[in-house]
């Protein structure tokens, strides 16, 4: 029996995740659940698996919890010496220590939250760099760019990869030129073409600053550097992500877009099982397009990959601003093409070579958050 910690279990990737393991009821077992509310759906999950340890940041007023309650919060759990894969699937830089606590107390994890490898890729790295073995048994890749790349790599060596091509569906506004986006609502942004996801990564989807996120998560997952690193526009989405390798030879994963089948993968990994998500067959998948993506043509796109590139603490930095941009655009106190013009004065403002520690992090992206709250008008906490 493998036993798990979900971290982030009503969302939308802890729900699908809950299926996966619904599904293969004889290998798993949830040992733990964690969720940003104690609400109706949470209850409904603890009812569901009534040996599972549990928290939400709300806190506890409920005695019927108290015998099951981690006080000790998400590095609580994610530490636990009873689990053995712990998904993370938490929005935010909350994740962060979450993962360094389990790494450091060697647990697996299963990734799918952004923000660990955009603000704190280097102290995951050096987590890794202690734990020694394959870091990809480690520390395993669940959204989809990724956990195609890795699908590719198996069984090949990481000196002959030539390049890892994330496919990109371009989101919403893909074709239009940045200057007719000037008006664009939420509403149009919010609405992608391939993926049903929260507001937050479906905007960064349009601003296509999700994909420049992606490398920077790919460039610390793979230890390739950015100029190996590039993305690609694929409208389909059904080709997940490439890898060129030095003999001109490319591996691609294909598939549906179904996020339970890199769920799956992550948690049976290096096994395949039957899935919930469906099977295409070849003769039905149709013309799989794929056309440049130029970084001029996506401003907020560029800045972001130039941003990664310079290192330091620009990870946090960028993504401090990107989460204050997205709910400015959303409560209509910036417009769209504002997003990357914002982050990039951030970095330009409190950008820093020098590689931040856990603490250093969650002070940078306090400061930044406060500091373009108050500009912007938002509430500051
Ligand atoms: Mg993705």
């Amino acid at each position: 029996m493998t036993r798990l910690a979900l971290l982030g279990s009503t969302g939308s990737i802890g729900r699908q995740a809950l299926e996966v393991i619904e599904m293969h009821r004889d290998r798993f077992e949830v040992g733990a659940l964690a969720a940003g509310h104690l609400d109706q759906a949470f209850r409904a999950q603890l009812e569901r698996w009534p040996e599972a340890a549990a928290w939400t940041p709300d806190g506890i007023a409920d005695p019927t919890l108290a015998g099951r309650w981690a006080e000790g919060g998400l590095e609580q759990l994610a530490a636990d010496a009873k689990v053995d894969i712990v998904l993370v699937a938490t929005t935010g830089i909350a994740a962060l220590p979450a993962v360094l606590a389990a790494l450091a107390a060697g647990r697996r994890v299963a990734l799918a939250n952004k923000e660990t490898l955009v603000t704190g890729g280097h102290l995951v790295d050096r987590a890794l760099g202690a734990l020694g073995g394959d870091r990809l048994d480690w520390l395993r890749p669940i959204d989809s760019e990724h956990s195609a790349i890795w699908q590719c790599l198996l069984g090949e060596r990481l000196d002959e990869v030539e390049r890892l091509i994330l496919t990109a569906s371009g989101g919403p506004f893909r074709g239009r030129p940045v200057t007719e986006l000037g008006d664009v609502t939420p509403a149009e942004a919010l609405a992608h073409p391939t993926w049903q996801m929260g507001p937050k990564i479906t905007i960064d989807s349009a601003t296509l600053v999700n994909k420049a996120f992606e490398a920077i998560e790919a460039r610390w997952l793979y230890r390739l550097p950015y100029s190996r690193i590039e993305a690609v526009i694929h409208p389909r989405s059904m080709v997940h992500s490439l890898v060129e390798f030095t003999d001109g030879s490319y591996k691609a994963q294909v598939g549906l877009p179904d996020m339970r089948m890199p769920i799956q993968f992550a948690l049976t990994y290096p096994r395949r099982l039957s899935s919930p998500a469906r099977g295409l067959p070849p003769a039905e998948w149709g013309s799989l397009e794929f056309g440049p993506l130029d970084p001029d043509a996506v401003p907020a796109y560029r800045v972001v990959r130039e941003a990664a590139d310079a290192g330091g603490n620009r990870g946090t930095v960028l993504n401090a601003a990107d989460e204050v941009a997205v709910e400015a655009f959303l409560g209509g106190r910036l417009t769209f093409t504002g997003i990357g013009p914002l982050i990039e004065d951030a970095v330009e403002r409190w950008g820093d070579a020098g590689e931040p520690e856990l603490a250093e992090i969650h002070a940078i992206d306090r400061e930044v958050r406060q500091a373009l709250r108050r500009d912007l008008g938002l509430d500051v906490a």
